[in-house]
């Protein structure tokens, strides 16, 4: 049986664990700041106290099994948990850093963690890849926090750097709320990672009743609703779990999520070719997010082997687009990112260790 996760444990409860309290704000610290993955580098704690720790706890809960870099910069890493499952993460390069002409640092590179929640996923929508392996189990806090720890180091980025996170990889982060919650906050502590609640999005298929209770839980984080139907027979033919929570439900429950009143809730609507990429379609949009400070982000379907929809064409996107921004509702096209190495939205999975590491 492996040992528990000292990445399961928030800074309130490690304290409550390890006597002096500034004896846990160390080890805090090496594994925050430092990566530490043993205890045994932590030199500043007593010999007996790093043995002891080691022989009750482990610290890093995951392993790279492979890594794989795409030519925008993406790097897509699949991890091997303590029981043999696989997640997937992804890395993405925002935007590179410049240098001016006195060769200081003008702007900052910025980064995006693209971070899974479960292995597999229970919503079973039509056109996601993770969906077609059916679901695992949910991962652990210490799970979900590791992935980002373990990107970090492994890209050499500074602890003071700031990156920001999208719950947008295997699962559906509101099905594993409570773990979810608790590595928002353990992400948030200002002596930890300190990455901020609106640094932090999570990305939903719906469940109204659980954005109701990350609502209440008043984490400050952003959500993003995966919309992508305007009306529930299309959006129970691509996500069946619409039949319990309709968009009505949805719509409502967003609208009384706290939001920051500088921020908007992001839509998301994935374009189907034929499906959803009509003008009819932008209309009913236009009019479903009436009175509610939306941002559209048009999705182009990623097509996987198998897959049974197809990608809509970019004039199709523009003028989609075009529509929306003309009728006063903020829209972006979401160019996806590492397309080549399969690492883009909806192109995750569960993979077989000896299939993925031949
Ligand atoms: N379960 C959550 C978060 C993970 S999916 C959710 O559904 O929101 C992250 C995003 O990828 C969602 O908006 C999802 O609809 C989108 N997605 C899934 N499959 C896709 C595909 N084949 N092409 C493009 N986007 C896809
Ligand atoms: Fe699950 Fe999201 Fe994929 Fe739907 S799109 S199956 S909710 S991961």
């Amino acid at each position: 049986m492996s040992k528990p996760c000292i990445l399961d444990y928030s800074k309130a409860e490690l304290t409550a664990l390890v006597k002096p309290s500034f004896r846990s704000k160390q080890i805090w610290g090496w594994i925050y700041h430092q990566y530490a993955t043993s205890f045994e580098t932590m030199q500043n704690l007593p010999k007996a106290m790093r043995e002891e720790l080691a022989q009750n706890y482990e610290i890093m809960p995951l392993k790279i099994a492979r890594k794989e870099c795409s030519t925008d910069g993406t790097i897509k890493y699949l991890f091997e948990l303590s029981d043999g499952k696989t997640i997937e993460t992804v890395w993405l390069k925002m935007k590179d850093e410049s240098i001016d002409e006195e060769g200081n640092v003008e702007n900052e590179a910025r980064y995006t963690v693209c971070v899974s929640t479960q292995v597999g996923c229970k919503v079973g929508c039509t056109f996601c890849l993770t969906a077609k392996g059916g679901f695992t189990r949910d991962l652990s806090a210490g799970e979900i926090v590791a992935q980002v720890l373990a990107v970090k180091s492994d890209n050499g980025l500074a602890a003071a750097k700031r990156l920001n996170i999208v719950y947008m990889g295997m699962g559906e982060p509101l099905d594993n709320l409570d773990n979810l919650a608790k590595a928002i906050t353990i992400f948030k502590d200002e002596e930890g990672l300190s990455i901020s609640g609106k640094r932090q999005t999570v990305s939903t298929s719906g469940l109204s009743s659980k954005i109701d209770k990350l609502g209440e839980m008043d984490l400050g984080v952003h959500i993003a609703i995966s919309l992508h139907a305007v009306d529930d027979e299309l959006r129970t033919e691509l996500i069946p779990m619409n039949k319990a929570y309709n968009i009505a439900s949805i719509i409502d429950a967003v609208k009384r999520f706290p939001i920051d009143t500088r921020k908007r809730v992001m839509f998301e609507y994935l374009v189907i070719k034929n499906k959803n990429d009509d003008l009819v379609s932008a209309k009913k949009l236009v009019k479903l997010l009436h009175g509610i400070k939306a941002k559209v982000n048009l999705i182009f379907f990623n097509p996987y082997e198998g897959s049974d929809y197809a990608r809509p064409s970019r004039g199709d996107m523009v003028k989609f687009q075009e529509y929306l921004t003309s009728h006063g509702v903020l829209c972006t096209i979401r160019d996806s990112k590492g397309l080549d190495i399969s690492a883009a939205c909806g192109q995750l999975k569960e993979k077989d260790l000896n299939e993925a590491v031949s």
